[in-house]
């Protein structure tokens, strides 16, 4: 359990450097001056926020379509199903706001962040066991909701804030079922990189419906 916690605190550690570090502005720039006329400018911190939260998306959704495959239980896969619908959302702010698509190549397991490639690398061995799979399904979803809140707190555009707000409510529901899993097989649940009185809240409230389980979209088209 230690090493999961220190694992997952060089996760966000890194990440964040490495979001922030990259940034890209000459490209960016280069977009905002041609094509987006009618889309408001978003600042460096929202592009790359955008640009991580995709492959954080891809990243659960592969990690989960393999641990999917080494154990017959549906809790993986279905899953994996909502983080597919996942990237998908974000894929269409990026289109919308004329950012690259740092998922050069959706196939399992690539990633342009090299801490997500390491991490996965790191979380999909086929000698895993059941309760360790479980685990990583509960880092990579506590990850998720740190990582949407702050990214919703440094957005005043509302229809990146929907998103977000949508994702967030996917990660607290597959958070119960990870959880509801894990207990299942008499693990007590501690939180490992979420506040643990967050996390309480969370679990022990009821699942959160809405379109992240595949029903009830609020009527927000593409513009
Ligand atoms: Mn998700
Ligand atoms: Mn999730």
């Amino acid at each position: 359990m230690k090493n999961i916690k220190l694992i997952a605190a060089a996760l966000i550690v890194s990440v964040s450097s490495l979001s922030y570090a990259e940034g890209n502005r000459g490209q960016f720039n280069k977009n905002q001056g041609n094509r987006n006329l009618q889309v408001q400018a978003l600042t460096a911190e929202e592009q790359n926020d955008l640009v991580y939260m995709r492959e954080e998306e891809k990243l659960a959704r592969d990690v989960y379509v393999i641990l999917g495959e080494y154990f017959d239980i549906r809790i993986f896969n279905n899953i994996a199903l909502a983080e597919q619908k996942h990237m998908n959302s974000v894929k269409r702010l990026l289109d919308k706001y004329s950012i690259e698509d740092p998922v050069l190549d959706d196939a399992i397991g690539i990633f342009t962040n090299e801490v997500f490639s390491e991490f996965y690398d790191n979380n999909t061995s086929p000698l895993v066991e059941l309760k360790n799979a479980i685990l990583t399904g509960i880092l990579i979803e506590e990850v998720d909701i740190i990582d949407l809140q702050k990214a919703i707190n440094k957005t005043n555009k509302t229809d990146i804030k929907n998103v977000y707000e949508n994702l967030l409510r996917g990660s607290r529901n597959h958070l119960r079922a990870f959880v509801r899993q894990l207990e299942s097989m008499g693990v007590v649940y501690e939180s490992l990189v979420l506040d643990q009185a967050v996390a309480d809240a969370i679990v022990n409230s009821p699942m959160e419906r809405g379109s992240s389980n595949g029903k009830g979209r609020k009527g927000q088209g593409r513009r």
